[in-house]
């Protein structure tokens, strides 16, 4: 046995999350894609045959008030709150990441108001944030301005409306300095909006403490609620009553069911909804979440860093030198939950990768990615994967 195995073995027997693993349906695979599509937690199968067979086949239309589906979106919103370090009434549940950073960041623009006429953009952002800015920016009719995290400070200034930005970076993991990043935008008088899509049930986020103004985020990746499960929106409570929804449908109304004519906003977290939720995918989520019970998201940060920590220290022990680099930074202050690596044949070695076992995922265009979820990840899928990385990339030299 090689001392890193030996380390492994030590450091998974002291790991105070390590019974968590049982919360989840898994195999041998060592998954390290949960930054993607989180796994499955054993709990939810029967928690979705419950809601078809029984709430839909049994209760039928007195469901959406019995089996309290009406409520389900702020019901989750306020059990995915304290993963962020939000205060229950502030998030909403429902509709994608995408369409939830279209009214985020409209709603931003129409609070800042008509002297300001530009928006910041994260250029190094996910695709489809960047897409939403820009038609986000035509719609309202101020000009979208790409700028690279660092750089935000020195381009903030009165006529900035509005900051969209990555809580951390998707391909590299970096994480940003969200604290620091808010402060200064509200320095300059505009409304910062986070996505906390690889963040979220990684790390603490620290939502109220930081006075974030609007966030969103996806309950797929760290929050295991399933495929396109529905995304979330937090509108910190002092902005609700101003929050602009640039689509005010039906179930953001004040009176649903008064089926009037002219639109009223809810008050509240409601007024972020636009139409009927996705009950299956949502109630999905709701059992999701269950596996959170008892734990801690510092403990998770924790457990997290000593994760990245290991696996960088077996990839250098065990790879061939030179053959990959990361580009995830080393200061655990910046880095997220994952750990990018970057080889010119990366396409190439996550496919003999994922024969063997291990599974991450490829970014275009040379970016090997690997996601480490505490919930469910332990020391020694770390170290087997760093192995079985290093026997693809001695066989596969480019
Ligand atoms: C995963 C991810 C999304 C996904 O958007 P969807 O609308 O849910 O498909 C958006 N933004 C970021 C930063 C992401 O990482």
């Amino acid at each position: 046995m090689s001392d890193l195995m030996r380390k492994a073995g030590e450091l998974d027997a002291a790991d105070p999350l390590g019974g968590l693993r049982d919360r989840f349906v898994l195999d041998d695979v060592v998954y390290l894609d949960g930054n993607s599509l989180g796994a499955l937690p054993a709990n939810v199968p029967a928690a979705v045959d419950d809601v078809v067979r029984r709430q839909w086949g049994e209760l039928r239309i007195r469901s959406w008030e019995e089996s309290g589906w009406w409520t389900a979106p702020e019901r989750i919103g306020d059990r995915i709150a304290p993963l962020v370090g939000a205060a229950a009434g502030q998030i909403v549940v429902g509709d994608s990441t995408s369409v939830n950073v279209f009214k985020a960041l409209v709603a931003a623009v129409r609070m800042a108001g008509e002297g300001r006429d530009e928006i910041l953009v994260d250029a190094t952002t996910f695709p489809t944030d960047g897409y939403i800015a820009e038609s986000a920016a035509r719609l309202t009719g101020r000009t979208l301005r790409p700028v690279t995290p660092a750089e935000v400070p020195a381009a903030l200034g009165e006529r900035t409306a509005a900051v969209l930005l990555n809580h951390v970076d998707y391909r590299t993991g970096r994480l940003h300095d969200l604290p620091a990043l808010t402060a200064a935008v509200h320095a300059a008088g505009a409304y910062a909006v986070w996505d906390l899509c690889h963040s979220a049930g990684a790390l603490p986020v620290g939502l109220d403490e930081h006075g974030v103004d609007l966030a969103v985020g996806c309950t797929y990746k760290y929050l295991n609620g399933g495929p396109g499960s529905p995304a979330y929106l937090y509108v910190r409570r002092d902005l609700q009553a101003r929050f602009d929804s640039p689509l005010p449908g039906w179930n953001s109304h004040a009176e649903p069911f008064g089926m009037r004519g002219a639109y009223e906003p809810a008050s509240g977290a409601p007024r972020g909804r636009v139409g009927t939720p996705d009950i299956l995918s949502m109630l999905a989520l709701e059992a999701a979440l269950e596996v959170w019970d008892g734990v801690s998201i510092e403990a998770v940060r924790a457990k997290s860093l000593a994760l990245t920590d290991f696996f960088e220290e077996c990839v250098r022990a065990y790879a061939p030198p030179g053959r990959v680099e990361s580009v995830t930074p080393a200061a655990h202050a910046e880095r997220g939950s994952q750990v990018a690596l970057r080889c010119d044949d990366a396409g190439d070695v996550m496919k003999r990768l994922i024969e063997r076992e291990v599974v991450g995922d490829f970014r275009a265009p040379d970016v090997l990615r690997f996601g480490f979820t505490p919930l469910y990840i332990g020391f020694a899928d770390v170290e087997r994967a760093a192995r079985v990385l290093a026997e693809v990339l001695g066989e596969a030299l480019p």
